[in-house]
Formats: C-alpha cells, sequence, structure tokens
C-alpha cells in the first residue's frame, strides 16, 4: 500500500504531545512492513529551532483558496525509512508556538489548517502512488472533505481519520467559510455546523472512508454522551465504521537499554542502574536521595483532562506516604500557578519544571519508581507504556486506552503490572497510592511487578499490522 500520512506535529521536528510521537513512529513501522509511508506536515520555524532545515523540493507553489491565491514552497527530507514533506507558507507557520501561544490559540487556525489541507491536495502527484490518506484530528479534518468535492480523479484516493482527542474539535466562527472555499450550505447540522460554529473535526468524520481512535476502550467511550464530547450522535451514526487500534511505543527513543539521555542503562534482567536514574533525577529536582521514599513521576500537559486537580488537593496526604513527587508539565496558566505553589510550599518533597523538556521526560521515566496518570480521560496514553518498559510502576485511572494497557497488580498472584483506580475522586487516588507504596516497601513482590511490565510488549508492529488490514478494506 502506498499511505500519505498528514499530521500537524511529527517527533523529532515538533512536538506537544502524543500526536507527535505516533506521527514520528507509526509511519516508519509500517515501511518497515515493506509498505510506503510518506509523512506531511506544516514547515514551522520549530523545525528549525529543533535543528532541521528540509531542502526544498519545489518552489513557488501556488493555489486559491476562497478569494486569495497563496504561495508556498514543497521541503523534503528522508527521516529514517521514511520520506517527510513539509509545506512552508511563511505567513501561517513561521512564528512561535504550533497551535498558539500559552495566552491564546493563534486566531487565524481556520485558515492556516484549511490551507494546510488544500496546499497537500495540490502536491499529491509530486509525491507519486497513494492509495490512502491517513490524516490525524481537526488540522486535518477538511483534507477529506477538499478530496471528496474535488472532482478530478484523485478521488479515488481513500481517507482514514484518526482522532487522537475527541476534545479538541477545530471550532470556528461561521464567518470563515468563504475564506475557506466552502459554500454555506456546508452550515447545517448534517454537514459541518456544531452549535453555530464549524467543526473541522466532524467534516474529518464525516467525509472520511474510516474513522478510528487510539485504543479499543476509548472507541468504544466515545460514543457515549460522557465522553463524545458532543459528537457521540454522529459518531454512531457511523459505529460500523470506527475501529480502535491502540497506539505503539517507539523503543528506539524510550528503552532504558539505550536511551541516550539518562545516567545509567538498564534492562529487565539487571535493573541495577536505575537506581543510578533515580538519584541523578533527585540531584536534578534538589531533592535528597532516599532509597526508602518512592519517587512518583508526572509528564504531562497541564490540561483538565489529565485529573492534576485531584493531585493538588490531595498532595498533602500523597506526600505523608513517605513519596517524593516529581513533575514536568505546561499547560494552562491555572495549572502553571496551582504546581509553582506546590513547588514553593513542600522545598525538598515536590520537585517542578514548569515548562516542555524531552531530555528531562526520559530522565523521569527512568529515575522514578511510580509513574501516576490520573486522567479523567484517555484516549491512548503513552507514558503508561514508556513507564512499563523503564520498570517504572504506572498508577493510572482506568478510562480509555490506561484501562486497556495496565493491569491491577495482585501480590498473591503476582499477576499484574500497575494500579488501578476507577472513581476521580480524592480519596480513590490517595487509596490507590497507599496501596502502591505497601508493594514498594516488599522489595520481592515490587521487583516482579516491575518485571511484569518490563517484559509487555507494545511495540508498533502489531498496531501498524491493523492499520494494513484497514487500509486494505477501503481500498
Ligand atoms: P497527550 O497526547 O494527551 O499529551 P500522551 O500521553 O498521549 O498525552 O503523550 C504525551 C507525550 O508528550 C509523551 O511523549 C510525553 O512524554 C510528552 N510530554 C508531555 N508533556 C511534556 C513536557 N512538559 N515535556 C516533555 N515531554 C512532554
Amino acid at each position: 500500500m502506498n499511505i500519505l500520512f498528514v499530521s500537524s506535529e511529527v517527533f523529532p521536528f515538533a512536538k506537544t504531545g502524543g500526536l507527535a510521537d505516533v506521527s514520528g513512529a507509526l509511519p516508519d513501522a509500517l515501511n518497515s512492513l515493506k509498505h510506503k509511508c510518506s509523512i506531511i506536515m506544516p514547515m514551522y520555524r520549530k523545525v528549525m529551532e529543533n535543528g532541521f532545515y528540509p531542502p526544498v523540493l519545489k518552489k513557488n507553489l501556488k493555489i486559491s483558496l476562497g478569494q486569495r491565491e497563496y504561495i508556498f514552497d514543497l521541503l523534503f527530507l528522508k527521516h529514517r525509512n521514511t520520506d517527510v514533506y513539509f509545506i512552508d507558507n511563511k505567513e501561517f507557520f513561521n512564528r512561535d508556538g504550533l497551535y498558539g501561544t500559552p495566552e491564546a490559540d493563534h486566531p487565524d487556525n481556520a485558515l492556516r489548517f484549511a490551507f494546510f489541507a488544500k496546499a497537500i491536495l495540490s502536491v499529491l502527484n509530486d509525491i507519486g502512488k497513494i492509495d490512502v490518506i491517513h490524516c490525524n484530528d481537526w488540522q486535518s479534518g477538511l483534507l477529506p472533505l477538499y478530496l471528496k468535492i474535488n472532482k478530478d480523479p484523485i478521488t479515488k484516493i481513500k481517507t482514514v481519520f484518526t482522532i487522537h482527542n475527541m476534545a479538541y474539535q477545530g471550532l470556528f466562527g461561521p464567518d470563515v467559510i468563504p475564506s475557506i472555499g466552502l459554500t454555506w450550505d456546508f452550515l447545517t447540522m448534517d454537514k459541518l455546523e456544531f452549535y453555530g460554529k464549524i467543526s473541522y473535526m466532524k467534516a474529518g468524520i464525516i467525509y472520511s472512508d474510516a474513522v478510528t481512535t487510539v485504543s479499543k476502550g476509548y472507541a468504544k467511550e466515545i460514543l457515549t454522551s460522557e465522553f463524545g464530547c458532543g459528537l457521540d450522535g454522529l459518531l454512531q451514526t457511523r459505529a460500523s465504521s470506527i475501529y480502535g487500534i491502540l497506539n505503539g511505543v517507539d523503543y528506539s527513543e524510550w528503552n532504558p537499554k539505550t536511551d541516550i539521555y539518562i545516567a545509567g542503562k538498564y534492562n529487565e534482567k539487571d535493573l541495577t542502574e536505575k537506581v543510578e536514574c533515580k538519584k541523578n533525577l533527585l540531584r536534578l529536582f534538589k531533592l535528597p536521595f532516599d532509597d526508602k521514599k518512592p519517587v512518583i513521576g508526572l509528564i504531562t500537559r497541564l490540561a483538565a483532562q489529565k485529573g492534576l486537580d485531584l493531585v493538588a488537593e490531595r498532595i498533602e496526604d500523597i506526600l505523608s506516604l513517605n513519596t517524593y513527587l516529581v513533575l514536568l508539565g505546561t499547560g494552562d496558566e491555572k495549572y502553571n500557578n496551582m504546581f509553582k505553589n506546590i513547588a514553593e510550599k513542600y522545598k525538598g518533597k515536590a520537585g517542578i519544571k514548569i515548562g516542555f523538556d524531552n531530555a528531562l521526560a526520559h530522565q523521569i521515566e527512568a529515575g522514578s519508581d511510580m509513574f501516576l496518570m490520573p486522567s479523567r480521560y484517555e484516549p491512548c496514553g503513552l507514558n503508561q507504556m514508556y513507564s512499563l518498559k523503564y520498570g517504572t510502576v504506572p498508577v493510572v485511572r482506568a478510562t480509555g486506552g490506561l484501562d486497556d494497557t495496565i493491569s491491577d497488580f495482585n501480590p498473591a498472584t503476582k499477576k499484574g503490572n500497575g494500579f488501578k483506580f476507577s472513581e476521580a475522586s480524592g480519596d480513590a487516588l490517595v487509596a490507590v497510592l497507599k496501596r502502591a507504596v505497601e508493594v514498594y516497601k516488599n522489595n520481592k513482590n515490587w521487583k516482579v511487578l516491575q518485571q511484569n511490565g518490563m517484559n509487555c510488549d507494545f511495540s508498533w508492529e502489531n498496531s501498524a499490522k491493523e492499520y494494513i488490514e484497514l487500509y486494505k478494506k477501503i481500498s
């Protein structure tokens, strides 16, 4: 199969969250299975800041959108096994922030990503044969629609639309309609209208040939009013074309055997060096080393979804379990301040870094004893799977992909790879951490639990095969 993978963020070029990890790894996995998968993404300023300067493949390309003409260059480089194309338009992408700044979204996001979708369709011939275009999230939601209303032969190409998070829908005022090349009849409930706005995610769901999401659990959850974010009714009408395919882990990036960022290398047979990683992590956060005290790590976007209010609310109880808490995150000002206050108040017990730092994320994975994800909802979640590989025991809320990948440890049977709690409450959170700390005190049981996790295999190969099946089914 020939696949074009469309994504608004791709690791290592530009990343804000899990979508970038998926976009950086799944195409490679598809190529390893002897298919041809190329990536296309916007040429953000961030790509250069990350040290990549893709050469120009084609200059001064033109598209018209609404009443205007736009000019852009098509850039190209090869990364690992994969061809990567970049749409380079300075007006839209040469600025700080992929989607916005901490204060606000970019005001022209509707136009930026309409342009991105339209520009991609204009360069398909430069990329070569394509059977399936795989779109991801609202930023590429208009592409299946543009493809369907296009009258030339490229309409033979099929589209898959993957939802990585229902809560981010790309909602814009209807006034953008003329500028994105659509007519007013798209402002109806059976097309793009969503409570008076237009929804790019709705375009992706309605006009693609198949819809997927990133775990089997979340694929079921989004059909309910609790998790469907207002689109559950629409999704139910497409239920037979909705597939849950679990994200995988790129073990060439996330593996304590080879990780270039960590203080000591280790593996499932020999964990001796993990303690060096813990010492290093505590040093980085100016916390005194104490092997009796488990370190609870968190790496997260600071957003309501992640259940961090529960952590803040019960921080006193969590730390009084004789634990350290180490958090790396950035996001909503409200949470940034909440955790800055915790850092002030609990010096010597809690280490907080507000910011985005890939190297530190690896060091937290390796140096922590437990990894906490109290999410209110979690489409897939990647860090719990990374943690398993690092012998860092996940403590998660039983929702979406967290529920699919983590099984509760039972000290009697020695089965399970982590700890789970169901109720989204401070009491349930403290209770599960109490349980985890009890097991931590028993070295033998803890080691079994760590090894259960390290022996789990969430590599991309299986999921990539499921995607291939799906591409074939719709072609
Ligand atoms: P989401 O996509 O909802 O943010 P995921 O768990 O699917 O959550 O993926 C998050 C990815 O982003 C992981 O690779 C995680 O390590 C990374 N990440 C999140 N916040 C930060 C941060 N502040 N610094 C570095 N990496 C981060």
